[in-house]
């Protein structure tokens, strides 16, 4: 993550409260834990009430504004970020195009709850999203790379072709976070993440954020987390805050632990195809997650636990991790694992790998 152009926006957030401190300020930023304020008869319009917003919510978003370069509301999961922008933005008749084989739980969203109110889904895969027709979309959402498959979309291509034909683009970025892609700067127009992933980073919350340089949009969205209450708790917001001040080098770790696990994955007999996203100009690192397909479910397994992977249905965090996708329903073969790389020490990951892979020999 050399050369990153980000690192005058990481440096911004780092600063955004010690800059402004005074004498006997807490140099971290408080945890402000209220439902009410006070309210005398001229009170403050922006601390009212806390279905609206919280200082300590607000300190998360600021810092979320200076990674995004956009402004930014958080919600209380990745999915709420789904939610509200769908609730915010489609109205019967619309056309919503999603990747066939990007997160499950989106097309679910559309089919369950946005069906009945006339609201239409197309899909398509995420290798061909960029030449799929787009006659009377209206919103199209994307993953890139896409989830499990990392499949790497070019967001600029697929960002003209949708403002040609009048459709808005989101980019779900969880994967890469804004640390390691920029979608807005590629011409999307929203940009979704679940901070539950890496942004929060130590498994430990639930979260999202939306950011748009659309005004519009982002006061239609304010309106539907102020009417529907889909605010976060601030305890959770204080802890994505927390986690986003060291994003930076949890990432660099979590990438160079990936790079120095894909090789022995490649080399190994018992590991049929790996994937890992192709590297592409929008993205500054090819990432931390990892995709090894075993020859079943049981042997996947067996790695696993060898190398001491956590199993667990996340990724991002600061352990490394396997999930075995087709528990869930995902298009993929049963021994199929994605993996997500921590902040373990290399060297020591890097023998735990080889133990896995040497008790499935
Ligand atoms: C996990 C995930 C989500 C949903 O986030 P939650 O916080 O679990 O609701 C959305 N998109 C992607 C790509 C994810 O990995």
């Amino acid at each position: 993550m050399t050369d990153n152009p980000i690192s005058a926006r990481v440096f911004q957030m780092l600063h955004r409260r010690t800059d402004a401190l005074t004498p006997g300020d807490p140099v971290p930023e408080p945890l402000v834990s209220t439902s009410a304020f006070s309210l005398p008869e001229n009170p403050d319009p922006t601390r009212t009430y806390a279905r609206f917003t919280n200082p300590t919510i607000e300190a998360a978003e600021a810092r979320l504004v200076d990674l995004e370069d956009a402004p930014t509301l958080l919600f209380p999961s990745g999915m709420a970020t789904y939610g509200a922008l769908f609730m915010g933005l489609l109205q019967a008749g619309d056309r919503v195009l999603l990747l066939s084989d990007g997160y499950y739980a989106a097309r679910n969203l559309v089919e369950e709850l946005f069906l009945p109110f006339d609201v239409e889904l197309d899909t398509c895969p995420a290798s061909e999203i960029v030449d799929a027709p787009l006659e009377g979309i209206t919103l199209v959402v994307v993953e890139s790379p896409s989830n499990p498959a990392l499949d790497v979309i070019d967001i600029a291509a697929l960002a003209h072709r949708c403002h040609t034909s009048g459709a808005r683009l989101a980019v779900d970025n969880t994967v890469c976070t804004a640390l390691m892609q920029q979608p807005l700067d590629l011409g999307a127009d929203v940009v979704l993440c679940a901070d539950t992933k890496a942004s929060g980073g130590h498994s430990d919350l639930l979260m999202g954020h939306v950011s748009s340089r659309d005004t519009a949009l982002m006061e239609r969205l304010l309106k539907v987390r102020n009417l529907m209450g889909g605010i976060p708790a601030p305890f959770e917001a204080w802890l994505l805050l927390r986690g986003l001040e060291t994003l930076e080098i949890r990432l660099e770790r979590m990438c160079s632990n990936a790079r120095a696990v894909l090789p022995l994955l490649q080399a190994s007999d018992a590991v049929s195809s790996v994937t890992y996203p192709n590297t592409h100009p929008q993205m500054s690192d090819r990432g931390f997650l990892i995709g090894a397909s075993f020859a079943d479910a049981e042997t996947a397994d067996q790695f696993a636990s060898a190398a001491g992977l956590v199993a667990m249905t996340s990724f991002g965090g600061l352990h490394s991790s396997a999930d075995r996708r087709a528990r869930w329903g995902d298009d993929v073969a049963e021994g199929f694992l994605r993996l997500s790389f921590g902040v373990e020490p290399t060297e020591e990951l890097v023998k735990a790998i080889n133990r896995g892979l040497a008790a499935i020999q």
